[in-house]
Formats: structure tokens, C-alpha cells, sequence
């Protein structure tokens, strides 16, 4: 026997059912987006690998361990499928002049990104992200936006336990000092480090901070913090933001150990939090990464942005139990029955004629009885099948069956056809089924005679 492939582990299919909700939560976060003004960017998944080394900084789980790279058997090139959308962003707006060209541009871009990790619930290998990057904003003032914009969306998805931690990264000078600060104080409690912490004292003590080890936690709380050793510039914008965040009213803690997984990140960093996902909480993270852009060889330019982790946001949907009001459904509205040869030129016909009007048609294919025909149009959940045998078909007539009121079975005209069909249909609907297709419907019905 053949053996059967899988997908590759911690990598998942989305199947139809999941897959309308996936539609219907992307429809909600890109009129979110385009609300505030945000434009869509599309980048490929491979990039060049040292773009991630250079963006991401070598020292960091995703280049150390998580990355996809891989050598391009045919030309030898250093390839990588994209572990986040950051870097292969602001690469595409060097390249592309989008900034000196157009001036601060606000993008935003959703898609599948990879890393190595082990699967779990809420982390994947291929997982995905809305990601959103302000480029040549300078001021806390695109900061506070960025966090207002996230909270009028979990208000959107009526998420209302999802907390807000923010931090003060301060300059890079800012770094070096409070880095040798920290470096002193670990390398005097180096036998209380565990083996990453050890190994990350000189390459990224700041890492050390974030650990997630229990019996890390008392050293690393009582570590120096990094607000001590904030200049007047980095403190004055950290305290500018958050007093745009008490006037929106959005609450925060701030959190001293809050560090970020990837070097790139100065002054503001913060994490959206939820505690109904178990260890895999963060549904958002972002903050201010002002020297990228120059790193990755563009002009000096200042830079904020965050990414959402798109499956825990919909688990959190789904645990909400508001997922099957917003998800559009699926049946169709008219199944179209047909036997005989000229029943099926006919049929075409009136299935084409209806999605002109706006209908959602589902045209029987594959033969059979009409009695077999009718199970499949009765399991479609459609409220409407068309009957149209070698009779009707000589008649250019068409059969309307109603499948969920009583009306009777009855022949119209091709040319009464659309209106019939909207009849029965909108005559069956009750108050709960709205379906927010219905204006379309109407308008279109409007429009026919
Ligand atoms: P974590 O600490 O959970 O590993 P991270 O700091 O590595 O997160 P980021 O690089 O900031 O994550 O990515 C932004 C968001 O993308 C995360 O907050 C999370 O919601 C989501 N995310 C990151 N990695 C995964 C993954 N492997 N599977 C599913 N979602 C993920
Ligand atoms: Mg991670």
C-alpha cells in the first residue's frame, strides 16, 4: 500500500469550515486597518537569510535556533522563509524609496511565518501574523495610536481581559550603559545563572531578563532596571505616551522585564496579554525600532509597528462564542435540480442569471436523480431549489421548490425566474438568520424587475 503523506508537523490545514472564520475575522481587521488610515504591502516569504541576521540580530531564539534557512539547490543562495514581517518590510521600503519618495508611510501586511519551535497550543511552525509598521514617525504620539488602534479592536471582538505591559527600552547608548550594569551584577550571581543565561551573559544580557525559568525570577526581578538609566529624551517620550494612554483611557502596567524577543527594538516595546490563552498569552507585541531602517542600509529613519499572532486571537474569538453571528454563512441560497440535456443548457442558464442578481447558486453536477438531486439540495441548507426536467426545459420554465417554508412547488418564466427566487427566499428568512449579505440582495433585487 501507498503510505499516505501528512503535513509537515506543527504546520496546519485550514479546512473550509475554519477557513470562513479566518475570511471573516481578515474582513474585520482590514476595515480596522484602513480605518486608521493604513495601507496593505504584500513581501514574499523567502527572503535573503542575512536579512534576518542583520534585522532580527544574531543573538536571538529566532536566528539561533527557530529559522527555516536553507541553501537554493540551484544557485546556491542563502535563503529563508520569513520568521516575521518587520524585516522583509522595511527591506521592501529601502528598496522601493517608499519613505524619501512618499514621505511617512503606514503599512500593514498578513500572512503565514515560520520558526522552529515546538508545536503547542498556540504556537506553530507556520503560523500567522497581522503585522503593522509606521515608518518615519518619530513622535510617542504614533506610539499611543498604534495601542489605541489595538484596544478599539479587542473591543471590536469584545476580548475584554486582554492587558496591555509596557517598557521603556531607552537609546542605544542608553543600553550600553545599563548593559554593563547588568553584566556586573549577573557575573557577580553567575552560579545562581542557569546554562542560556551563562551563555547569553555577554552576548545578550538583556535576554536574561525576559527568562522564563522559575528559579530565574528572583535574580532577574531584582536585576538593574533599565528606566534607571533613561536619558531626558527617551524618559520625556515614555512619559508623553503614556499620558496619550490615560487619555484614551487605556489602562497599563508597566513592566521592568519586558525586553523583546528581537534586537531591533528602542524606546517604547509593549505586549498585549491575555491570561485565557496558558502560556502562549502574547496575541500582540511591538514597539519602536528607530534605527532599522539604517541597519538594514536606508536612510535614518524612525519606526514603530507590532505584530498579532492571528491564531490566538481567533482562539480567543471562538472561546467568545461571537465567532457564528460575525462568520458569513455558507449555504448557498438556491440549489439547481436538472435531468435530461436540454434541462441542463436551461439549468446553466437560470444558475447563471441568478448570481447576476446576487444570488449564491450551487449547481448540481455529476447527475442522478431528481430524487438523489433533491437529498443533496435539502443537506446544502439552501431555502430554494430549482426543479428543471425535459418539461420545463421545452418550456424554457423553471420549477421552484421552497425547502424551508411551505409554499408549494411551482413553474415561472426564465424572465420571473430572479424574482420568484427572491421571494421564496426573503419570505423564509426569519429575524435570526439575518445574514449581512442581505443589502447586496436587496439592492440587486431593487434594481430587477
Ligand atoms: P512568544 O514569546 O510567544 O514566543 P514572540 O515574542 O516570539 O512570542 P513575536 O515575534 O513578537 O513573538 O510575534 C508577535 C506575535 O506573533 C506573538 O505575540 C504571538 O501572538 C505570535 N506568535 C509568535 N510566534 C508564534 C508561533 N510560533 N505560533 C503562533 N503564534 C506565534
Ligand atoms: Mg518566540
Amino acid at each position: 500500500m501507498i503510505q499516505t503523506l501528512q503535513a509537515v508537523r506543527g504546520m496546519k490545514d485550514i479546512l473550509p469550515e475554519e477557513a470562513e472564520i479566518w475570511e471573516s475575522f481578515e474582513g474585520i481587521t482590514r476595515d480596522w486597518l484602513k480605518s486608521y488610515g493604513y495601507r496593505p504591502i504584500r513581501m514574499p516569504i523567502v527572503e535573503p537569510e542575512p536579512l534576518f541576521h542583520r534585522a532580527i540580530g544574531e543573538v536571538t531564539d529566532i536566528v539561533e535556533k527557530e529559522m527555516y534557512a536553507f541553501e537554493d539547490a540551484l544557485n546556491g543562495e542563502r535563503l529563508a522563509l520569513r520568521p516575521e514581517g518587520t524585516a522583509g518590510c522595511v527591506r521592501a521600503a529601502i528598496q522601493h524609496n517608499l519613505v524619501a519618495s512618499g514621505g511617512p508611510q503606514r503599512l500593514y501586511y498578513q500572512g503565514p511565518m515560520f520558526r522552529h519551535e515546538r508545536p503547542q497550543n498556540g504556537r506553530y511552525r507556520q503560523f500567522h501574523q497581522i503585522g503593522v509598521e509606521a515608518l518615519g514617525f518619530a513622535g510617542p504620539d504614533i506610539d499611543a495610536e498604534l495601542i489605541v488602534m489595538n484596544a478599539r479592536l479587542w473591543e471590536q471582538f469584545g476580548f475584554t481581559d486582554i492587558k496591555l505591559e509596557l517598557n521603556s527600552l531607552g537609546s542605544a547608548e542608553e543600553r550600553t550603559r545599563h548593559r554593563a550594569a547588568l553584566i556586573a551584577y549577573l557575573e557577580s550571581n553567575r552560579n545562581k545563572l542557569d546554562e542560556d543565561a551563562q551563555r547569553r551573559l555577554h552576548t545578550n544580557p538583556l535576554r536574561i531578563l525576559d527568562t522564563k525559568n522559575p528559579d530565574m525570577q528572583e535574580i532577574a526581578e531584582a536585576a538593574p532596571k533599565l528606566a534607571d538609566y533613561l536619558g531626558e529624551d527617551s524618559r520625556a517620550h515614555f512619559e508623553a505616551l503614556q499620558a496619550l494612554l490615560v487619555d484614551a483611557g487605556i489602562a497599563f502596567r508597566i513592566n521592568h522585564r519586558l525586553v523583546r524577543g528581537l534586537d531591533y527594538y528602542n524606546r517604547t516595546v509593549f505586549e498585549w496579554v491575555s491570561d485565557r490563552l496558558g502560556a502562549q498569552g502574547t496575541v500582540c507585541a511591538g514597539g519602536r525600532y528607530d534605527g532599522l531602517v539604517e541597519q538594514l542600509g536606508g536612510k535614518p529613519t524612525p519606526a514603530a509597528g507590532f505584530a498579532m499572532g492571528a491564531e490566538r486571537l481567533l482562539a480567543l474569538w471562538r472561546e467568545s462564542g461571537e465567532v457564528e453571528y460575525a462568520v458569513e454563512q455558507s449555504a448557498p441560497d438556491i440549489y439547481v435540480t436538472h435531468q435530461g440535456k436540454h434541462a441542463q443548457h436551461l439549468a446553466f442558464r437560470a444558475a447563471e442569471a441568478l448570481r447576476d442578481t446576487g444570488f449564491d447558486v450551487l449547481l448540481h453536477c455529476g447527475g442522478g436523480s431528481f430524487k438523489s438531486q433533491m437529498k443533496k439540495a435539502d443537506a446544502s441548507g439552501a431555502p430554494l431549489a430549482l426543479v428543471i426536467g425535459e418539461d420545463e426545459a421545452a418550456a424554457d420554465e423553471i420549477g421552484i421548490k421552497p425547502l424551508r417554508s411551505s409554499g408549494k412547488q411551482h413553474r415561472v418564466s426564465f424572465q420571473a425566474l430572479p424574482e420568484a427566487a427572491a421571494k421564496v427566499i426573503y419570505g423564509a428568512e426569519t429575524q435570526q438568520d439575518y445574514d449581512p449579505r442581505e443589502e447586496n440582495r436587496q439592492g440587486a433585487e431593487n434594481g430587477s424587475v
